[in-house]
C-alpha cells in the first residue's frame, strides 16, 4: 500500500495550490462580496490544465487522473469555492463526453472546455420538481425526423448562464411504458440554439461568485446527432458521472473546511482573552484536534475513492460516503471555526464566515447527505 502521491500528482497539486493561493485567494472575498462570475480565473485554470485533468492528452485535457483532480480540487476551493465549483461541473461535463460521447462530440465539445476557449460546461439534469428523485423529470425530447425537439425547464444549474455546451436530460418514452428512470435519454445543447434561454438567477446563501440558473426549452430542435449515448439509457449516464462529480464535491468539501481551519488555528494564537492567547484553552485546542482529525480522515475516503476509479474498480459506494463523510465533516468544521473567532467569526473581516456559508450547500448538490446514505445503504442490503 502506498500512501504517497506520484511526481505527476503532486506537480498537479503544487501547480494548482501556488495559482490559487497568488491569484484567486486575494481577490475571493471580493468575488463573494460582489456576486462576481470569475471569468478570468476559469480561462486561467484551463490554461493550467484544471478544466480536464482526468481527461486525455489527446482532447486537451491534462491526463492526469482522478487522484490528481482530487488534489488540485482541494486547492482551488482552499481559495474560493465559487471558483472551485464551475471547475468541478466543467470537468465532470468533459468527463461525460470522453466517456459516452461520439468520436465528433468528443472532438467538437471537450477541447472546447480543457482549452477554455468556453468559460464552463454546465450540468443539466435536476428540476424544480426533480431534485433528489431526478427520475420523475417532466422535461421531454420528442423525435422529429432528423432532430429531437426538447420541451421543459431545468432548475438549479451552475453556470449555466456561462456554459459553451450543455448536458441536458429528458424523458424520450412515456411514463407509463418506461416509469421511473427509464426512458430518459441525454442530449448535448449548445447556447443559442432557438428555443433555449436562461431563466432566473438564484440568491443564494453562499458560492455567490458561481451562478445558479434555470433553463427552459420551448420547442427547442437539436439535431439528431446530439444524442448522447444511447436513447432511453440517459440516466446510467448521469449516474455514473455523478459518482465522479461526488468527488469533486468531496474535494470542495476538504478544501473550504481547510481554509477554515488554518485561518482558525493562526487566529487562536494571536486573540487573547483572560491574559492569555485563547490557543491554550483545552476547549480550543480540543476543538482543533477534532477537526484535524475529522478532516484527514474525509481526504482519506476521498483519495482512496479517487484512487479506485482511477484504477477502474467500482467505486460508487465510496465516493458516496467520501461524500457524505467530508461535507459533513466541513459544515461541522466551519461551525466550529466561526466558534473559536467569537464575535468577529460572525462578521465579514474574517474569512470563516464565507467558508461556513459556502460550505453549506456540500451536503445538499449531487446528492443530499440522505441520498448518500440511500446509495451505501443499498450497496450493503444488496
Ligand atoms: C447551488 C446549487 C447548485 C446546483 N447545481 C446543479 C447543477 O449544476 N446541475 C443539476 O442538475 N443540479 C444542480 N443542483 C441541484 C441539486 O443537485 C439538488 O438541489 C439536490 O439534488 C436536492 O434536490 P432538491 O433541492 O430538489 O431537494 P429535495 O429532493 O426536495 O429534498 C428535500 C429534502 O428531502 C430529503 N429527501 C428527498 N428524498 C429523500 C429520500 N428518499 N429519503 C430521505 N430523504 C429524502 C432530501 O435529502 C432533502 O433533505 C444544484 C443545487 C444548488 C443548491
Amino acid at each position: 500500500m502506498h500512501l504517497e502521491f506520484t511526481e505527476t500528482q503532486s506537480l498537479i497539486q503544487q501547480t494548482a495550490r501556488d495559482y490559487a493561493q497568488r491569484r484567486i485567494v486575494p481577490v475571493a472575498a471580493q468575488i463573494d462580496r460582489e456576486s462576481r462570475f470569475p471569468k478570468d480565473i476559469l480561462k486561467e485554470l484551463a490554461e493550467l490544465g484544471l478544466m480536464g485533468v482526468n481527461i486525455p492528452a489527446s482532447l486537451g485535457g491534462a491526463e492526469a487522473g482522478a487522484v490528481a483532480y482530487v488534489l488540485a480540487m482541494i486547492e482551488i476551493s482552499r481559495a474560493c469555492a465559487s471558483t472551485a465549483v464551475a471547475m468541478s461541473v466543467t470537468n465532470m461535463v468533459g468527463e461525460v463526453i470522453t466517456n459516452f460521447g461520439t468520436e465528433e462530440q468528443r472532438n467538437r465539445y471537450v477541447p472546447m472546455l480543457t482549452s477554455g476557449s468556453v468559460v464552463a460546461g454546465s450540468f443539466a439534469l435536476s428540476e424544480g420538481g426533480a431534485g433528489s428523485d431526478p427520475g420523475a423529470m417532466r422535461t421531454t425530447a420528442h423525435r422529429d425526423g432528423n432532430h429531437w425537439v426538447l420541451n421543459g425547464e431545468k432548475m438549479w444549474i451552475s453556470t449555466g448562464d456561462h456554459a459553451g455546451v450543455f448536458v441536458v436530460w429528458a424523458r424520450t418514452a412515456d411514463r407509463q411504458t418506461a416509469p421511473g428512470t427509464r426512458g430518459i435519454s441525454c442530449f448535448l445543447v449548445e447556447p443559442g440554439t432557438p428555443g433555449f434561454s436562461v431563466g432566473k438567477h438564484e440568491e443564494k446563501m453562499g458560492l455567490r461568485g458561481s451562478t445558479t440558473v434555470s433553463l427552459s426549452f420551448e420547442d427547442c430542435r437539436i439535431p439528431a446527432s446530439a444524442l448522447l449515448g444511447e436513447e432511453n439509457r440517459g440516466f446510467r449516464i448521469a449516474m455514473m458521472a455523478l459518482d465522479g462529480g461526488r468527488l469533486g464535491i468531496a474535494s470542495q468539501a476538504i478544501g473550504i473546511a481547510s481554509a477554515a481551519l488554518e485561518e482558525t488555528v493562526a487566529y487562536v494564537k494571536q486573540r487573547k482573552q483572560f491574559d492569555r492567547p485563547i490557543a491554550d484553552f483545552q476547549a480550543i485546542q480540543w476543538q482543533l484536534a477534532d477537526s484535524r482529525t475529522e478532516l484527514d480522515a474525509a481526504r482519506m475516503l476521498t483519495f482512496r475513492a479517487a484512487w479506485l476509479k482511477e484504477n477502474k474498480k467500482p467505486f460508487s459506494q465510496e465516493a458516496s460516503m467520501a461524500k457524505l463523510f467530508a461535507s459533513e465533516t466541513a459544515v461541522r468544521v466551519c461551525n466550529r471555526c466561526v466558534q473559536m473567532h467569537g464575535g468577529y467569526g460572525f462578521t465579514k473581516d474574517y474569512a470563516v464566515e464565507r467558508h461556513l456559508r459556502d460550505c453549506r450547500v456540500t451536503t445538499i448538490y449531487e446528492g443530499t447527505s440522505e441520498i448518500q446514505r440511500t446509495v451505501i445503504s443499498r450497496s450493503l442490503l444488496r
